[in-house]
């Protein structure tokens, strides 16, 4: 996964109109909401987002990062930077959470996997399937992209 800046008029089509997102880690340590960016979700196929997910792939919903906000636990969160940007989980738990760009960007990406359950938003389209596991056939009912989709942002 990479970021990519976005210009403030880009943003401001992300109004804060819903419902955050609310998410939280396995041992409930942490827990956070955010704003999402409605229709900004992918399955990421990077070799990255594999090992650090220990999946697969990861999906991962895109929020408007000013929106961040911990609810409790922000001290347990570590990151880890990496290719591509900075990638963070629980010290305690190992939960992946989060991605975000060094240069505090616009925006982050959250695995929705650690979302609570009234989160309902299915991914748009397969990413970076350029350098997918071998064992792994990603599902045809949506696209797939060898790398980040132009038209995501
Ligand atoms: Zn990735
Ligand atoms: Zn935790």
């Amino acid at each position: 996964m990479y970021f990519v800046d976005l210009k403030n008029s880009e943003m401001e089509e992300f109004t804060m109109k819903e419902q955050p997102m609310k998410g939280q880690c396995l041992c409930g340590g942490i827990a956070f909401s955010a704003q999402e960016m409605p229709g900004k979700v992918v399955n990421c196929h990077c070799s990255r987002c594999r090992v650090s997910h220990g999946a697969d792939y990861a999906t991962q919903a895109f929020a408007v990062r000013s929106s961040l906000v911990f609810e409790r636990g922000e001290a347990l969160l570590k990151e880890y930077q990496s290719t591509g940007g900075i990638r963070t989980f629980c010290s305690h738990c190992g939960s992946r959470l989060m991605n975000y760009a060094p240069n505090n960007g616009d925006y982050l990406s959250i695995a929705t996997a650690c979302l609570d359950e009234n989160y309902t938003r299915k991914a748009v389209s397969h990413c970076y399937t350029g350098s997918k596991a071998v064992w792994h056939e990603p599902s045809v009912a949506i696209p797939s992209h060898d790398e980040l989709p132009s038209d995501l942002f």
